[in-house]
């Protein structure tokens, strides 16, 4: 059975079953397909994404207990805290869930811009943190102060000294109720991977050194050093390798305990912000981080420790933002198969002629009698043949019809090949699957579902929902329904996809994206205009599990609507064309199938609506 990696980022929280399909594993562990079934049977299509909330808690869960372990192994003294960054996701379907199960922790939110500031002041819970980070304006500082006259636990992360001018000044207006102030610094240590802008000393955030001094004096000089609590930075998005962290960690220490020294007697917490890296890859000979929480944890506690004691200094309160780590894997995206491109490559789509050019002959021939002794050997010969005969073609000597017998006669030599080679494990072998690869069509938008592959080639793990336990595969490459050639994902040899051989049209296959629970919702892009895709929640009980909160995809007069458009405009014009045109005759039936339409979402789908438009009569 191929595993597709499911033993190295699934983290356990997915399975296979003994009949081949991949389970949630948790509860009765029901198989994903079936899910995905009993949504179809609510007339729902299209692509869906599944929201598992107990995979947050689990995730969460985690955090602090790690901590909490290693705190308590080290008789840490200072607490430990966490934040979830809202910009990692800010949907409803998320932010409810966490937001109710980060109670009992103490969890809370961090926002970066005045929508996600306004949203953690109506959704977090009083009492647990809230941190501000990002550039903000005066009205976003006053936003601050309403949020600590609330009664939320707040902290204005300092980006530049103008912010804190902006700070000084609204004092009086709010009667002595005062968010907590952090500092952002700037460290040496630079950021890592395609993420590294927000570390390092060219970074785009931080104060200084100088600014630091600056900053402190101001404080005293206005008597704010007492709200000066927390020092704060973030090297980067996905850490994958902990030896960056260690350095901040150092930094980040020292300039802590100066801090202290220059007299910010509250200050007392350093926030790490996030990072902590997810495991995307389903290769065991390609890890994407060399660490595990636990390692992150003892570093975080061991040098912060470390340092507090050579510097005389208390330990500080640790506060973390990690978002990708506790919102990835909450979320499955759940594509069908539409269609299998090149399913014509097969013997019966030869059209021989009774005079073949003898290169076509001789390439049947070498298909008909390729044996696993010659294999390599025929398949070296037809790959040659194929290039005179393209040539030939080229130059005009050969037609369209050898030339497709060409074409069909080398992908099933490539396939037969294969097939007879199989197990050897020539290089060779997986860069000839490259030419036979079958290209699944799914429903699904990649710029919309998937922008961080789009955009930073991110890889998510993907794997067929069912079938698990039948052989016969093809390499694949998957093809989404945008009509951009980018929203594609290729073979790559290197980390080689196989599916299965499926007949659409007797049974449907659906592919599952894991781990895009975090930044690919709100980052996702209408190309195309295909919207977020229909969304679920599954909630586990004592029976099995209810589907909740069921959203579907806007329709495509919302959509429209959405991006500027005046509905009625919309409907009025397709109305009066339908209404005007002499080529149609039945007008109401015109009218309702536009409606039709209108009212649904711009996916591809697989069944045909009933109607009765296109009726002979009225062609
Ligand atoms: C983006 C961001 C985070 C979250 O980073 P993850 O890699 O998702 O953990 C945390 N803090 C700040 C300041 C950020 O900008």
């Amino acid at each position: 059975m191929q595993r597709y990696g499911i033993d190295i980022w699934s983290k356990g929280y997915f399975d296979i079953s003994q009949d081949g399909k991949v389970v949630v594993n948790f509860g009765s562990k029901p198989a994903i397909v079936d899910i995905v079934n009993k949504v179809r049977e609510m007339d729902i299509s299209g692509p869906l994404l599944l929201r598992f909330p107990h995979l947050i808690e689990h995730q969460i869960s985690l955090i602090y207990d790690t901590f909490n372990k290693v705190q308590n192994e080290f008789s840490y003294k200072g607490s430990f805290n966490a934040v979830f960054p809202l910009k990692v996701n800010q949907y409803p379907g998320f932010v409810q869930n966490i937001v109710k199960i980060g109670k009992k922790y103490n969890y809370g939110l961090e926002a970066g811009s005045k929508a996600e500031l306004i949203l953690a002041m109506s959704h977090n819970n009083i009492g647990s943190p809230i941190t501000v980070n990002g550039f903000k304006d005066n009205e976003m500082i006053v936003l601050g102060f309403l949020a600590a006259k609330m009664g939320h636990n707040i902290t204005l992360t300092i980006e530049g000294i103008n912010e804190l001018e902006n700070i000084v000044n609204n004092i009086k207006n709010f009667e002595g109720v005062v968010p907590n102030i952090g500092l952002r610094i700037r460290l040496h240590s630079s950021g890592i991977g395609i993420w590294a802008k927000s570390g390092g000393i060219n970074s785009k955030f931080g104060l200084t050194s100088l600014e630091l001094i600056t900053a402190v004096d101001m404080l005293k000089k206005h008597n704010l050093l007492e709200h000066f609590k927390m020092i704060h930075f973030h090297i980067g998005s996905q850490i994958e390798d902990i030896a960056p962290l260690k350095k901040a960690l150092r930094e980040a220490g020292n300039i802590f305990a100066e801090l202290k020294k220059m007299g910010a007697v509250n200050l007392t917490s350093i926030n790490l912000g996030g990072g902590l890296a997810v495991e995307y890859s389903q290769n065991s000979e390609s890890y994407h981080r060399n660490y595990s929480l636990e390692e992150y944890a003892n570093d975080v506690i061991y040098l912060l420790q470390d340092i507090a004691r050579r510097k005389n200094v208390e330990e500080p309160d640790i506060f973390i933002e990690s978002g990708r780590f506790v919102a990835a894997s909450h979320a499955v995206l759940v594509a069908p198969v539409l269609e299998l491109f090149s399913k014509e490559y097969s013997e019966k789509a030869l059209r021989l002629k009774k005079d073949n050019p003898p290169l076509v002959s001789e390439l049947y021939d070498l298909y008909r009698d390729m044996n696993k002794k010659n294999a390599l050997e025929f398949l070296h010969d037809g790959i040659d043949h194929m290039e005179s005969l393209l040539t030939l073609f080229d130059l005009g000597y050969i037609d369209i019809e050898d030339r497709s017998n060409t074409e069909i006669l080398v992908n099933l030599i490539i396939k037969k090949a294969l097939k007879l080679l199989k197990g050897k494990n020539h290089k060779e072998l997986i860069t000839i699957q490259d030419r036979v690869q079958e290209r699944y069509l799914l429903n699904f938008s990649l710029f919309q579902s998937l922008p961080d592959y789009w955009g930073l080639g991110q890889s998510f793990p993907v794997m067929p929902l069912d079938k698990l336990n039948e052989k016969d595969k093809r390499s694949a490459s998957l093809w989404d329904i945008t009509c951009d050639s980018d929203g594609e994902i290729s073979f790559d040899i290197n980390n080689p996809l196989f599916l299965h051989d499926v007949n659409l049209e007797e049974e449907d296959y659906f592919l599952a994206f894991f781990l895009v629970g975090a930044y690919q919702e709100t980052m996702g892009i209408e190309h195309n205009l295909f919207a977020h895709p229909t969304e679920i929640t599954v909630i586990f009980n004592d029976n099995g599990y209810e589907l909740k909160d069921i959203k579907e995809s806007k329709n495509i007069l919302e959509i429209l609507s959405e991006i500027g458009y005046d509905r009625d405009d919309i409907v009025d014009n397709l109305y009066n064309k339908i209404n005007n045109s002499s080529l149609i005759k039945e007008k109401e039936k015109a009218l309702k199938l536009m409606d039709i339409f209108l009212k649904d979402n711009s996916y591809l789908k697989t069944d045909i609506i009933q109607h009765d438009f296109f009726d002979k009569e009225n062609r």
